[in-house]
């Protein structure tokens, strides 16, 4: 990298101006290979977002995440708060996930599947290309007075962005109370349904500074992701990157000059068209190596490879590669690091594999109730216990009752002998277990617990039955 014109760039940040004012980037229109696979992946992954919360598996919402009710639906499977410790087996699986991707492929999530990215470039970018033109245009646009041209492209960008804006609102309320209480706002207005329409209101505020305004600066200030690149990435880690050995030779990158042989003078592959940095809506020069600034986004390689292309050089000088393979002409290895971190995410995911098949639909607590002895009543036994039933699924269960199982004797409820747990509903109450003496073999005998729905055993919880001393 000794060829490199100088270090300004390690102390400055290309959207911020020396008197710390945002410089707005107005990047080119990118084309090319990897941006028409970027615009497939985009367009299939933001169907699946916005479809996502009004997708219904056995009456539950495919994805929700209910924070403030504590409900959270992943793949349909409903998580309860005493389904926590999934959910944080199923984040740190996530966060894993990540890590390995990002140790291995760099910032590929950044650039291909972060929604942010994907709503930014190939919605409100797009867009913004359609209305005020490719990046000269913009740029002049900026600057140019408030005349009738400016202010009726302005007001239809910005009604445009707020509409959009308002869509993803909705789609994020979605997610989080749920697409039924979004349908019923829909349904009883904004006064009945105030807290959310308030709700929506912000979040439609938010979006719309981000993707008129904040843009790129989330990921180089908001986002923590963007951040652990430099604890996660190293020299094995693929990127997108200049190739410096063959963009800079032994005489540096220069201008292109038809008549001259650049094999001969040594002058590196790059002609310093600046393409690369017009093109880069973080507003960075990929020549000056990995940057915390770059969402491996490939705009620069399809860019590169069209100047390339023109003046007859082999694609590739901006590739997918790693450092290693740039500068030692090392090719991909699958490092102990990387091996580490598969292991790593293959043991928990298969931790939450199987908690999530040992995972039943109704959850069951039985305790005894606290400060309570147990009870002579004739020839038996008798203890009293509260209890807790959740139904966390979308059916009512109408016929609950409990059963002993393995041991001889009554569960008497307080109340109905059956009774009914609705859809999504907790049951609890107080019951009596009473067992014949002369089967007790000692003065703490365990005992399991059956809950039936009619004839369905739904599930089992295990408690303890006092007796007499006698019995030890
Ligand atoms: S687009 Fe390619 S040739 Fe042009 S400046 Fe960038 S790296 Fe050099
Ligand atoms: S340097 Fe290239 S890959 Fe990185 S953000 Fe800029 S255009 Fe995208």
């Amino acid at each position: 990298m000794s060829n490199l014109p100088d270090e300004a760039f390690r102390d400055t940040i290309g959207t911020i101006d020396e008197g710390g004012n945002r410089k707005f980037i107005f990047p080119k229109k990118p084309s090319g290979k990897f941006y028409n696979y970027r615009k497939i992946v985009s367009y299939v992954l933001l169907t699946i977002l916005i479809v996502n919360p009004f997708i219904k598996v056995n009456g539950n919402q495919f994805m929700m995440f209910n924070i403030l009710e504590r409900r959270f639906n992943i793949f349909g499977f409903p998580f309860w708060p005493q389904d926590f410790y999934l959910f944080v087996i199923s984040i740190l699986v996530g966060v894993v996930f990540i890590i390995l991707f990002t140790v291995v492929f760099g910032r590929i999530f950044c650039g291909w599947i972060c929604p942010q990215t994907i709503f930014l470039e190939m919605v409100f970018r797009r867009i913004e290309y359609w209305i005020d033109g490719d990046r000269g245009a913009q740029s002049r646009l900026a600057r140019q007075e408030w005349n009738a041209e400016k202010i009726r492209k302005r007001v239809v960008k910005w009604t445009i962005f707020f509409l959009i804006s308002f869509g993803i609102a909705n789609v994020f309320l979605a997610y989080l109370v749920g697409s039924d209480a979004l349908f019923l706002m829909v349904e009883q207005g904004p006064v009945k349904q105030a807290s959310n329409f308030i709700a929506l209101l912000i979040f439609t505020g938010v979006f719309y500074f981000v993707f008129v305004w904040f843009r790129e600066q989330v990921c180089i200030i908001a986002c923590p992701y963007g951040r652990l690149q430099g604890v996660l990435l190293d020299n094995k880690s693929i990127n997108v990157a200049y190739d410096f050995v063959r963009g800079e030779k032994e005489n540096g990158r220069a201008k292109f000059n038809k008549k001259e042989d650049r094999a001969l003078t040594g002058k590196g592959d790059c002609i310093d068209c600046l393409q690369c940095v017009h093109v880069c809506p973080m507003g960075i020069d990929i020549r000056n190596g990995t940057q915390l600034e770059c969402t491996n986004c490939t705009a620069c390689i399809d860019e590169c490879d069209h100047i390339m292309e023109s003046v007859g050089l082999p694609k590739g000088l901006i590739r997918y590669a790693s450092e290693d393979e740039i500068a030692k002409k090392e090719p991909f290895k699958f490092t102990a690091r990387m091996k580490g971190y598969t292991a790593v995410l293959f043991i928990l995911l298969s931790i939450f594999v199987g908690m999530l098949f040992l995972r039943t639909n109704v959850q069951a607590v039985v305790l005894r109730l606290p400060g309570q002895l147990f009870q002579h009543k004739g020839d038996k036994i008798s203890n009293v216990y509260t209890y807790k039933i959740v139904n966390k699924t979308m059916k009512d269960y109408n016929d609950i009752h409990f059963e002993l199982i393995d041991q001889k004797g009554e569960i008497r409820n307080v109340g109905k002998q059956h009774f009914k747990v609705p859809k999504e509903g907790i049951s609890q109450g107080t019951l009596f277990i009473e067992i014949n003496e002369v089967l007790l073999e000692s003065d703490k005998t365990k005992v399991k617990i059956g809950v039936y729905n009619g004839n369905e055993l739904l599930e089992t919880t295990n408690t303890n039955f006092l007796g007499p001393r006698s019995f030890n």
